[in-house]
């Protein structure tokens, strides 16, 4: 089965990533067949929250936010066509910070068509931590947690409050690579697999009505070789008919289609078209 919808694109807007323009993506999923597209850039951090990583790049600059909204909408337009660009975020979860998103997805909500919400900054103590960072950023991340089962609760728990937030009625309905924890995975013995917290994860985003997505990335990182989520938690996602939305989540368009094989094999019909 061919894969002909991409949930989770970044853009030019992305600080961390390339600088191939939005025709750059575009052009490449036509040519692959892709019928359906959604560009989910990083939404801009929210205010008082200061983005721990070095550069401080981990998202658009609220500033550029009508700038990216505009352009798609001209894509829109000038790709009418040839594929469906839909307007999107991914939006981050931080516990704490959820007053202000919520403020924020009712400002920009009405105007987008479909957002991811992912768990990216973990608080720990008083701190937060990327933990998809950097393979430094992450081990910081389990010694600070105490071990790396401990680091595995604490993500998991974080990623259960987020199926539960509540970020009002434009609240993102997908949750973003749901097992992002095991980027480095190939560095520990531990499996960060804790099954407990996944199967009430699972329960929650399918007793809510949100989805996953089905994100292709990890196959291309050398630490994990594997979609997000894990294989065994799509196929329990896929037996619990929840819906799965595959994404590329590419930083530059030569990472369209990361993992695109693995994924339709493990969802087949469920993969959300
Ligand atoms: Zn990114
Ligand atoms: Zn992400």
């Amino acid at each position: 089965m061919t894969i002909n919808r991409d949930g989770h694109i970044h853009s030019p807007f992305c600080p961390h990533g390339s600088s191939d323009s939005f025709h750059n993506y575009i052009e490449s999923c036509i040519k692959n067949g892709i019928k359906t597209i959604t560009f989910t850039e990083h939404a801009p951090l929210p205010e008082g929250f200061t983005d721990p990583v070095p550069d401080k790049d981990s998202a658009m600059p609220l500033a550029q936010l009508d700038r990216y909204l505009r352009e798609l909408n001209d894509l829109q337009s000038e790709y009418n066509n040839d594929i469906s660009i839909i307007k999107g975020l991914e939006v981050d979860f931080i516990e704490g910070f959820e007053k202000n998103t919520e403020q924020f997805m009712n400002t920009y909500g009405p105007e987008l068509e479909d957002c991811i919400l992912s768990s990216h900054f973990i608080k720990i103590n008083s701190e937060y931590i990327c933990i998809d960072f950097s393979p430094e950023h992450f081990d910081r991340f389990v010694r600070l947690s105490g071990s790396p089962q401990k680091a595995s609760e604490l993500y998991y728990r974080t990623v259960l409050r987020s199926t539960r937030a509540p970020l009002g009625t434009y609240a993102p309905k997908r949750i973003g690579h749901m097992t992002l924890i095991r980027k480095f995975h190939r560095n520990y013995e531990y499996d960060f697999l804790d099954q407990n917290a996944i199967q009430a994860i699972l329960m929650e985003v399918q007793s809510r009505g949100l989805e996953l997505d089905a994100n292709g990335a990890g196959t291309t990182k050398e630490k994990c070789l594997e979609p997000y989520p894990h294989p065994s938690v799509i196929q329990s996602a896929v037996q619990m008919g929840i819906p799965l939305v595959y994404g590329s989540d590419a930083h530059a368009s030569s990472g369209l289609l990361a993992g695109s094989n693995d994924i339709s094999a493990l969802t087949g019909k469920q993969l959300r078209q």
